[in-house]
């Protein structure tokens, strides 16, 4: 039995409009199950846990991931023991919890992050003084 045009340009525009919506859902899903942000402190109860390196409190704050860590000297020792619990960017595989391209919310350190800001701050002003 033939299709009107009229009938063919309906189902052409349903059909078109129903895989859109089913491609914008799985491209919705995908981003939130690849790339959407791990909560890491979900699993937490009780009060706020305290920084082994600083003994404050913690709070829990979103932190990007992203970068590669190689060519970055002692970074990773420096900061594992000065100021672990930063709340700037994280590299991939900085700690043991940081999940690879995927942003995390996890307990941030004030001083700990106070601490990162003043290492990159003289990293940078190191870096400077070598170029003149
Ligand atoms: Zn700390």
């Amino acid at each position: 039995m033939p299709l009107s045009k009229c009938t063919r340009l309906v189902l052409f525009v349903f059909g078109t409009g129903r895989s859109l919506v089913l491609w914008s859902c799985l491209i919705s899903f995908m981003f939130l199950i690849g790339c959407g942000t791990l909560d890491l402190t979900k699993e937490h109860t009780g009060p706020a846990p305290i920084c082994d390196i600083h003994k404050c409190e913690m709070h829990p704050e979103r932190i990007s991931v992203g970068g590669e860590i190689v060519y970055m000297g002692n970074y990773w020792e420096i900061c594992r023991t000065q100021f672990p619990h930063h709340g700037g960017n994280r590299y991939h595989g900085e700690t043991e919890k940081t999940p690879y391209g995927r942003n995390v919310i996890d307990y941030v350190c004030p001083e700990c992050d106070k601490a990162y800001h003043l290492y990159w701050k003289n990293t940078q002003k190191v870096n400077t003084e070598k170029e003149k």
